[in-house]
């Protein structure tokens, strides 16, 4: 089997993040849980496109890039950390944003003191936006520079490595810890957290199922990610094959992406009374909200041990905001 190893990786997180219960939290909810810190990657305002870069951009500088695209939507905390990641690496970057949803403050402004430039996309579908994106890698290379384009949320299997690492963490936390977890569960945009996560635990924590929580980066979430679990694991040489079916992910989506949902509020306001953690209203709002919503329905058998992996997104929260449409 190829190992992780075998993959260039560039050091752009503080790794490993920590990882600690929640107690007050689980005397709330009857279930045990513990929280992954990848809000504390290190990098911008942190977040899990940190790990995913440190593959994505390692390849880029084997390719001899100088100069990085990607997209998103206007409030992407992957294109912010790209933009940031590139700073770090003294490599060229340009932003091409979806024109929807919050257009100022939150990761605008971000990009704009990394000071990126961003080209704007009217649309709504990503289609759109990599016909303009692939207009401009043509025009950059004919005037002699050699651009690298990572897709949306940077969710191709080169990148779920960043999350395959990510396991390789919990699981030696874990047994420090002297814990076994019983379910670990995260927010599933683009996917290719997820499916780093579960490649990463058939490997490392074979017992443990993996859980997302889907909040709406595009139509239906699990063929999605089958394709990305089944390329990750491929580029391991791990045997690991699963049908779309057998992928574990919840709807969290509430009125639309980058709209705030109630449940995604409640939840975020249960952990920051609780445990005086913050979690945003886009992402890992939503996904705990998710998973409070499945504590309490009884998806999760009383006393069992979760780990909810914090997948940051700070840089949109004053964007954003908590109101419910
Ligand atoms: C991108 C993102 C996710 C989802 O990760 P995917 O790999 O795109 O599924 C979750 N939380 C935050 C804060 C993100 O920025």
């Amino acid at each position: 089997m190829t190992s992780l190893a075998d993959f260039d990786r560039l050091p752009l997180g503080l790794l490993p993040t920590p990882l600690h219960p929640l107690p007050h939290l689980s005397a709330e909810l009857g279930v045990e849980v513990w929280v992954k810190r990848d809000d504390l990657t290190g990098l911008g305002l942190g977040g899990n496109k940190v790990r995913k870069l440190e593959f994505l951009l390692a390849a880029a500088q084997a390719a001899d890039a100088d100069i990085i695209l990607t997209t998103g939507g206007p409030q992407s905390n992957h294109a912010m950390l790209t933009a940031a990641a590139c700073r770090r690496l003294g490599l060229d970057c340009e932003l091409v944003l979806k024109q929807r949803g919050v257009l100022d403050g939150g990761n605008v402004l971000l990009d704009e003191l990394i000071g990126v430039p961003i080209t704007w996309v009217d649309t709504d579908g990503y289609d759109d936006v990599y016909a303009v994106m692939d207009a401009r890698v043509a025009e950059l290379q004919s005037a002699g520079r050699r651009p690298y384009l990572i897709p949306v949320g940077g969710s191709v299997p080169l990148g779920s490595l960043g999350y395959v690492a990510c396991v390789a963490e919990i699981a030696e936390q874990a047994a420090a810890a002297g814990v076994d977890f019983d379910h670990i569960v995260c927010a599933t945009g683009s996917g290719g957290t997820q499916a780093g996560l579960t490649v990463g635990a058939a490997i490392h924590l074979p017992t443990t199922p993996v859980t997302g929580y889907d909040v709406g980066v595009g139509g239906d979430p699990a063929p999605v990610i089958a394709e990305l679990i089944n390329g990750t694991a491929e580029l391991l040489g791990h045997d690991l094959r699963i049908a779309p079916t057998d992928v574990r992910v919840h709807d969290a989506l509430g009125p639309g992406y980058s709209k705030p949902s109630e449940s995604g509020v409640a939840g975020m306001q249960l952990m920051a009374r609780t445990e005086g953690l913050i979690l945003d209203p886009v992402y890992s709002g939503k996904a705990f909200g998710g998973l409070v919503d499945g504590i309490r329905a009884g998806q999760y058998a009383p006393g069992s041990r979760v780990l909810f992996v914090h997948t940051g997104g700070a840089g949109g929260l004053f964007a954003v905001g908590t109101q419910v449409a």
